[in-house]
């Protein structure tokens, strides 16, 4: 069976490194906090380009307290998707605001900026985008359309890390990373994800120097200092220091990782054009393919088929969040069309930076042998 993700081979490549970094924490007798976190958020802000990362238990509650340190809290309106992770969804409500859902563009699966518009109202306060499987959204005309009607802006960019976006010119260096484009952004770094731990994690990246110290004061019990506590209903949402160690053993590696992710990505499009609807990359992003995510009208009979063929393939996401039995009231079915189709026809194929050329072909026939 080629699954859609391993993360097995991985670890062993690695297995030296990562072990030693494990023993390391164990040794120095800290577990949560110290100088691993430390550094890892100074690694991570450099390779990001951004002067402030807060680390914290996991990328919902990187969206959830950089939420409420944008002041954002009850009564508010934050606009996002409704073809996310339901984290998305439910980072707003932990913040106590209340999420207004717009349809996607049904070529990228992100956020439709041209439906901005008609949902605004005066309580809206902020707009989340997602970039989704790892390909920035539309942030010109996102930011644009904040800076007109004064709402702030955090990316949910949980499956995007090292994705970059050049609006303007494509060939200008450096380009500005995903994750740096808003106000701020959160970052999860659940197995998974293009730069995962080996449990959960995430963090908050931001250029605010305000938003970096109430993120951290919220993490923390709202509190700097042990036992004096400046904010109610902080949150235990810390990353291990044994997390730490391992991401900063994997973090050298991201680029070679996300590079071969573009290189599987770009032979499964040649070879699928024509046969099933490939990803569109848009000029304005490099996309990490934290999934491959094709679009088919009989998805669940092409599952089947690859299955057959010893394919795993995985659907992100088989009902949107308006769909769900837990958010029927946020907009009724058939109101956001464009996220409905999406959901019944997506299909994501094999994707890690661990595959092997004869397993990206043995995907590629399988796939090209549905009639
Ligand atoms: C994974 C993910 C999250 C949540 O991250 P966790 O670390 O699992 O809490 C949020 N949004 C999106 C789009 C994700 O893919």
């Amino acid at each position: 069976m080629i699954s859609i993700l391993d993360l097995k081979r991985e670890y062993l490549e690695l297995k030296g490194e990562i072990d030693a970094a494990i023993e390391r924490v164990l040794t120095s007798g800290g577990f949560i906090g110290g100088p691993e976190v430390a550094a890892l958020e100074d690694d991570l802000a450099a390779y990001l380009g951004v002067p402030y990362v807060v680390s914290c238990g996991s990328g919902t509650d990187a969206l959830a307290i950089a939420l409420r340190a944008m002041g954002i809290g009850p009564g508010d309106e934050v606009i996002t998707t409704p073809f996310t992770f339901v984290a998305t969804i439910e980072a707003i409500q932990h913040a106590g605001a209340r999420p207004v859902l717009v349809d996607i563009d049904p070529q990228t699966y992100n956020l439709n900026p041209d439906l901005l518009e008609p949902v605004l109202s005066p309580r809206s306060k902020a707009i989340l985008p997602v970039h989704l499987y790892g390909q920035v959204a539309p942030m010109q005309a996102i930011l644009a359309f904040a800076q007109k009607h004064g709402l702030q802006v955090l990316e949910d960019a949980a499956q995007a890390i090292g994705a970059r976006y050049y609006p303007d010119q494509p060939a200008a260096q450096p380009h500005a990373h995903a994750g740096t484009l808003g106000h701020a952004a959160g970052f999860s770094l659940y197995p998974s994800k293009n730069l995962g731990a080996y449990g959960d994690g995430g963090f908050i990246t931001t250029h605010s120097e305000a938003i970096a110290q109430e993120s951290r004061l919220l993490a923390n019990h709202g509190s700097r200092e042990r036992y004096h506590h400046l904010r109610a209903a902080g949150y235990t949402s810390r990353l291990d220091a044994m997390q730490a160690a391992i991401l900063r053993v994997k973090l050298p590696h991201l680029e070679a990782w996300n590079a071969r992710r573009r290189q599987i990505a770009a032979r499964y499009t040649q070879a699928l054009k024509g046969y099933v609807q490939t990803p569109c990359e848009m000029p304005y992003a490099l996309h990490v393919y934290h999934q491959y995510t094709i679009r088919h009208p009989e998805r669940d009979r092409l599952a089947a088929h690859l299955r057959q063929q010893g394919i795993g393939s995985s659907i992100h996401y088989p009902v949107p969040v308006h769909l769900q039995p837990a958010y029927r009231g946020l907009a009724p079915a058939g109101s956001l069309p464009a996220a409905e189709a999406a959901a019944r026809e997506v299909l994501s194929l094999p994707m890690h930076p661990f595959l092997e050329e004869a397993e990206v072909e043995a995907v590629v026939r399988a796939v090209q042998s549905y009639a």
